[in-house]
């Protein structure tokens, strides 16, 4: 059979269900993809807003690139503050490539434009339906889907892909393992829209003795703030009036991956198969390289090399964003002036920028080697 003839289920239409349904669309497949929320996240409570050059690449074919750069803000610098004085910062548009290191996007806007490029192959998710179970043969998963209307639908597919999230009902079904840990602390977060517009080229990390907060530009009009610290919105230096709060939220951090990213013929992919902490904004990222990844390979009908090409890259995320995660959440006295001595000097050596710079360009993963050009 024709790689393009079998039938595919995409559990889940986040970022990475939505690549995977796009990716496999443009190469002639008519996946099936489902999800079990009304639509996709709402604007205003945006997870992820860094998209990173990688991505960029990996998205240029389907041309979700180019609307992603039409509405995303530039990233010009990263900077490390202890309370009031600079530390260090990295100019993080000196990549190499076609795109700076990262622009920030909410995720609300990522999926909306993703999902207008996957109506242009008349692919549409089935909203409100639910992957209950997995079942039977992995070479040929049965699952049961919840209807909106209620009813259960039984089917049969040959490739089943699990974006389904961090509480992946289908890697529970098919038995892959999620080993990892959670840190104690909890994270908080508010968005902040301002009365007039805010300087949206920089990501500022506030240290302080112990805690961080982080600023991180959501649009023009407003900043994310992130922070270990309960009482955080009581020490931002708002740099303008402030209109109101979009949205809060806390979080608690886990860093987890699968055992393996395939069983049979279900692949997992995204949250399903990897967590960590938002340090490095690598966790959309990532899911939508493993998508992209995965669409090609089904598309060369190697889907089996999926686990050992993606594995070492999930690694190497993992222990890059427990690295930067271990660096701004310290609370050892001592840990800290050693560190807040240490940043100045490491930064202003080439090769620790240049290494930071390939982890926030995400070109520290496998380059993808469909795409002409790639880093
Ligand atoms: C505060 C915060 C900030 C972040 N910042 C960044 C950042 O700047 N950059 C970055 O790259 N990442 C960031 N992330 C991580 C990023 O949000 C996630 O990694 C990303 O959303 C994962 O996408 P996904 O499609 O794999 O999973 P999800 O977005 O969780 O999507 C899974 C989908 O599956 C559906 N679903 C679940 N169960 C079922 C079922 N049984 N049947 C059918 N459908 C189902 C859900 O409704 C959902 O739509 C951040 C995360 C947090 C918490």
């Amino acid at each position: 059979m024709a790689p393009e003839h079998r039938s595919i289920l995409i559990a889940g239409a986040g970022t990475t269900g939505l690549t995977a349904a796009l990716e496999l669309a443009r190469r002639g497949f008519r996946p099936r993809i489902v999800d079990n929320d009304a639509g996709p996240v709402p604007m205003v409570e945006s997870r992820a807003l860094g998209v990173n050059a990688r991505i960029l690449a990996l998205l240029g074919p389907s041309r979700v690139a180019d609307a992603i750069l039409q509405e995303a803000q530039q990233i010009a610098q990263f900077r490390i503050v202890a309370k009031t004085s600079r530390l260090a910062t990295l100019d993080i548009t000196k990549v190499p490539g076609r795109h700076s290191a990262m622009h920030m996007l909410a995720q609300g806007h990522t999926e909306r434009l993703l999902l207008s490029k996957l109506d242009d192959f008349e692919v549409d998710p089935e909203w409100q339906t639910t992957v209950e179970t997995v079942s039977g043969d992995l070479t040929r998963p049965v699952v049961s889907l919840r209807r909106p209307d209620g009813t259960l639908e039984t089917a049969t597919f040959d490739i089943v892909i699990s974006a389904d999230g961090a509480h992946s009902a289908i890697r529970k079904a098919v038995g892959i393992g999620f080993p990892g840990e959670a840190l104690e602390s909890s994270f908080y977060l508010a968005d902040f829209r301002y009365k007039r517009e805010i300087d949206p080229h920089f990501v500022e990390m506030q240290l302080f003795d112990p805690g961080m907060i982080g600023r991180l530009p959501v649009d023009r009009e407003v900043l994310r703030y992130i922070s270990t610290l309960p009482d955080f919105e009581e020490r931002i230096e708002h740099p303008a009036p402030v209109a109101e709060v979009t949205w809060r939220s806390n979080f608690r951090i886990h860093f987890r991956h699968v055992e393996t990213m395939s069983k049979g013929n279900v692949f997992l992919a995204g949250d399903a198969a990897h967590i960590h902490s938002p340090a490095g904004a690598r966790g959309m990222n990532l899911g939508i390289e493993d998508a992209c990844w995965l669409a090609w390979l089904i598309s060369e009908g190697r889907e089996g090399d999926y686990d050992r090409l993606r594995m070492p890259a999930v690694k190497t995320v993992l222990k890059q964003t427990r690295q930067l995660t271990t660096l701004f959440t310290m609370s050892n006295p001592l840990a800290i002036s050693m560190r807040n001595l240490a940043v100045p000097v490491l930064f202003r050596l080439p090769a620790f920028s240049r290494k930071l710079l390939r982890g926030v360009a995400g070109y520290d993963t496998p380059s993808p080697p469909w795409i002409d050009g790639a880093l």
